[in-house]
C-alpha cells in the first residue's frame, strides 16, 4: 500500500473479527485507543516514507500493543546472584504458607480495627505488637510502613524542634536516598554532631549532654565498616551516660536480626534483644531485611515513649496496611515457635549447608550438561553485614559473550539474574528458591540453546 487514503478507519477495524476478540479481552475503550495509537504511528511513518501496513498487519500490531499495555510490570524473577537480601530484587522473599492466612484476612473482612470482645472500634497496632513483645521482651511496639518512616516518626514525635545528638561515625546513607541528616531535618529535630568521621569518645557524648537534649540517636553502620584508626564507645556506655542525664536513647538498628548470626559463620550483628538489653529506649528495624518478612518499619521499646509515638499524627500517615500486618504476624510466629530456620526463606538460604549447595549446583550441571562447579561466596546484602560472605558452590559456565548471555537470561520467563566472575557466568544455588529450580533450569537451557 502506498497511499494513506487506503488506511482503514477505526470504525472499519472495529468491525473485524480480531477486534471483537480484543474487545472481549481488553475492553472496548482500550482497543480503540490501541487502534488510534497504531494508526497515528503509521501516519507518522508515512511522512518518513515508510511503507503502509495492510489491515492484517495493523490488527497484528494492535494485538501486540494491547498485550504490552496490559502486561504487569512487577513480575517474579529468579535470583541466582547469591545475594540473599537483594534490595533491587525485592529484599526478603516471604514464606508461601504465610499467604494462606493473609489471603483469608485480606479477601474477606477482618477485625483489623475491631475489638471483638467489646463489639466496638479496636486498634490495628495490637496485631503484631503482642508477638513483638513476647519475642523481644520489649514493653511496647508499633508497626509502620517501613524503617525510614519509623525513624522519621520517632524523631518527629520525640525530638521536633529539639536537639538530637549523633556521632559523626553514624551519619549514614543507605540505599534509596535514606540519609540520617536529611531524615533528621525532615523531622524538625536539630542535629548535633559529635566526634569525627573515624573517632568518637565517651567524653564527646558527655560534653554534648551538658546542654538540653531530646535524645541520643544511634544509627547502625549497616552497609560499611570503618577500619583502621577508629574508636567508638560501647553502646551500653553511651546508654548509661545518657540515662544519667535523663536523656533517652534511640537505636536505628536497620536490619533487625532476631537470631544469632555467628551461628551461621557470619560476624555478630547486634540483635534486637541485645539492643534492648543494652538499655536503648526505642529501637527501629526493617521488616524485610534480616527479619525476613514483608516491608515494614518496626518500632519497639519502652511504653513511655511508644505512647507518645503512637499518638503522633504522623503515625496515622505511616501506618501499616492489613496485608503487611498479617504477613508480619505470620513471620513473627515462626520465630516464636522456633521454626524460623525452616520456614523463613532468607534463613533457609543463610543456613543452607555447603554440602546441600554443592549437591544442588552439581544437579544443575548434570541437567544442563555443561559448566563446572567452583567454590564461591554468597553475600547477605540488603544493608546488613557489610563485607561478610558465606561459602558456596557456584555453577560456572563459560560462554562467548558473558554480558550478552546475562542479557538473554533476563529476557526469560521468569527472568534470571546472574553475575559474571572470572569471565564466566556463575549461578549461586543459595538464592534460587527450590520452587523455582525447574523454571530456572528451563531458562538456562533455553539460553544455552
Ligand atoms: C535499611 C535501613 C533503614 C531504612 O529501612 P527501610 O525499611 O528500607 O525503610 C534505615 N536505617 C538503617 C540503619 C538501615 O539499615
Amino acid at each position: 500500500m502506498k497511499d494513506l487514503r487506503a488506511l482503514p478507519s477505526i470504525d472499519k477495524l472495529l468491525q473485524s473479527e480480531a477486534a471483537a476478540e480484543f474487545i472481549a479481552e481488553y475492553g472496548r475503550s482500550l482497543t480503540v485507543e490501541a487502534f488510534r495509537s497504531i494508526l497515528s504511528d503509521v501516519r507518522k511513518g508515512y511522512e518518513q516514507r515508510a511503507d503502509i501496513p495492510n489491515e492484517k498487519e495493523i490488527l497484528e500490531k494492535t494485538g501486540s500493543l494491547l498485550e504490552e499495555w496490559t502486561l504487569p510490570t512487577l513480575i517474579p524473577v529468579i535470583n541466582a546472584t547469591g545475594v540473599v537480601l537483594h534490595t533491587n530484587l525485592g529484599r526478603a522473599p516471604i514464606c508461601v504458607e504465610d499467604f494462606e492466612w493473609t489471603q483469608n484476612v485480606t479477601t474477606e473482612y477482618s477485625n483489623l480495627e475491631y475489638d471483638l470482645d467489646r463489639g466496638r472500634r479496636g486498634s490495628r497496632t495490637v496485631h503484631a505488637e503482642e508477638l513483638l513483645k513476647k519475642i523481644t521482651g520489649a514493653e511496647a511496639a508499633l508497626v509502620v510502613n517501613n524503617n525510614a518512616g519509623a525513624v522519621l516518626l520517632v524523631l518527629t514525635a520525640l525530638a521536633r524542634r529539639r536537639r538530637v545528638v549523633i556521632s559523626r561515625t553514624q551519619l549514614i546513607e543507605i540505599g534509596g536516598g535514606f540519609r540520617v541528616p536529611d531524615v533528621m531535618k525532615q523531622s524538625g529535630a536539630h542535629l548535633q554532631e559529635i566526634g569525627t568521621t573515624n573517632r568518637v569518645h565517651l567524653r564527646d557524648y558527655e560534653e554534648a549532654l551538658q546542654e538540653p537534649i531530646a535524645l541520643v540517636l544511634m544509627a547502625h553502620q549497616s552497609n560499611f565498616k570503618i577500619v583502621g584508626f577508629s574508636t567508638e564507645p560501647k553502646a551500653d556506655e553511651i546508654v548509661q551516660l545518657a540515662h544519667q542525664h535523663g536523656v533517652p536513647v534511640v537505636n536505628d538498628l536497620g536490619s533487625g536480626v532476631l537470631l544469632n548470626t555467628e551461628e551461621f559463620g557470619l560476624s555478630h550483628e547486634v540483635t534486637v534483644q541485645e539492643a534492648l538489653q543494652t538499655g536503648a529506649d526505642v529501637v527501629c528495624i526493617s521488616g524485610d531485611k534480616l527479619l525476613g518478612g514483608p516491608q515494614a518499619g518496626i518500632i519497639i521499646g519502652k511504653d513511655e515513649y511508644l505512647k507518645k509515638i503512637k499518638k503522633h499524627p504522623l503515625a496515622r500517615a505511616l501506618r501499616a496496611d492489613k496485608i503487611c500486618l498479617s504477613l508480619l504476624t505470620a513471620t513473627l510466629l515462626h520465630y516464636l515457635q522456633g521454626e524460623a530456620l525452616q520456614k523463613i526463606p532468607i534463613w533457609r538460604m543463610i543456613s543452607a549447608t555447603p554440602a546441600e549447595l554443592q549437591r544442588r549446583a552439581e544437579h544443575w550441571r548434570e541437567i544442563i550438561g555443561t559448566g563446572r562447579i567452583v567454590p564461591g561466596k554468597s553475600a547477605v546484602g540488603g544493608g546488613s553485614l557489610p563485607g561478610d560472605t558465606l561459602p558456596t558452590s557456584l555453577l560456572s559456565v563459560s560462554v562467548k559473550n558473558p554480558e550478552r548471555f546475562l542479557k538473554k537470561l533476563r529476557t526469560q520467563n521468569p527472568p534470571v539474574i546472574a553475575r559474571v566472575e572470572n569471565d564466566e557466568v556463575v549461578f549461586d544455588p543459595r538464592t534460587v528458591l527450590p520452587e523455582q529450580e525447574e523454571k530456572f533450569l528451563v531458562a538456562l537451557q533455553n539460553v544455552l540453546g
